[in-house]
């Protein structure tokens, strides 16, 4: 009986810890100092569906470009591989994905038209992604397009440099 008492008494001695208000005298330091106008982050996903979720990517001149691509599905690379393949002004994405689909060696990239990809990210399965960093290219717009065998018809797009 006398440890129940207590042990009630016990419980009104809770206290709620004090704010501490006007005591933060330290100054956070400066976030390290990047020039971010100098880099264009973009992230992309691809997903089960065979599709991308940009279909328009905007950089600036000169910027570096750092990108990730992330593949949000669950499937395997196998059956629905994604990458991120950037084209030279000009190039035929047709004749790039027919060349891509034979291809199976070396990432469904094809090694015949490597003038006409400026830069990819791996292929990627469910749950996997790949960042790549390059410098965006000269002005004007491109496209880009997933070079695994028949996605290109749904999975492509402008990169558009300004
Ligand atoms: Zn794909």
């Amino acid at each position: 009986m006398a440890a129940l008492a207590i042990s009630c008494g016990d419980n009104k001695k809770e206290k709620e810890p004090e704010m501490q208000i006007g005591t933060q005298e330290e100054v956070a330091a400066p976030a390290e100092t990047t020039n971010d106008s100098n880099e264009a982050v973009v992230t992309i996903e691809g997903n089960d569906q065979m599709k991308y979720n940009k279909t328009e990517i905007r950089v600036k001149a000169g910027q570096k470009v750092k990108l990730t691509l992330t593949h949000v599905g669950t499937m395997d690379k196998s059956v629905m591989g994604h990458n991120w393949a950037l084209l030279a002004q000009g190039a035929d994405m047709a004749a790039i994905g027919q060349a891509a689909a034979s291809a199976a060696d070396t990432d469904y990239i094809p090694a015949d038209m490597a003038d006409k990809i400026l830069v990819h990210t791996k292929m990627l399965g469910g749950g996997e992604s790949d960042t790549i960093e390059f410098e965006a290219p000269a002005p004007g717009t491109y496209e880009f397009m997933c070079t695994f065998p028949g996605h290109y018809a749904l999975m492509h797009g402008k990169f558009i440099v300004e």
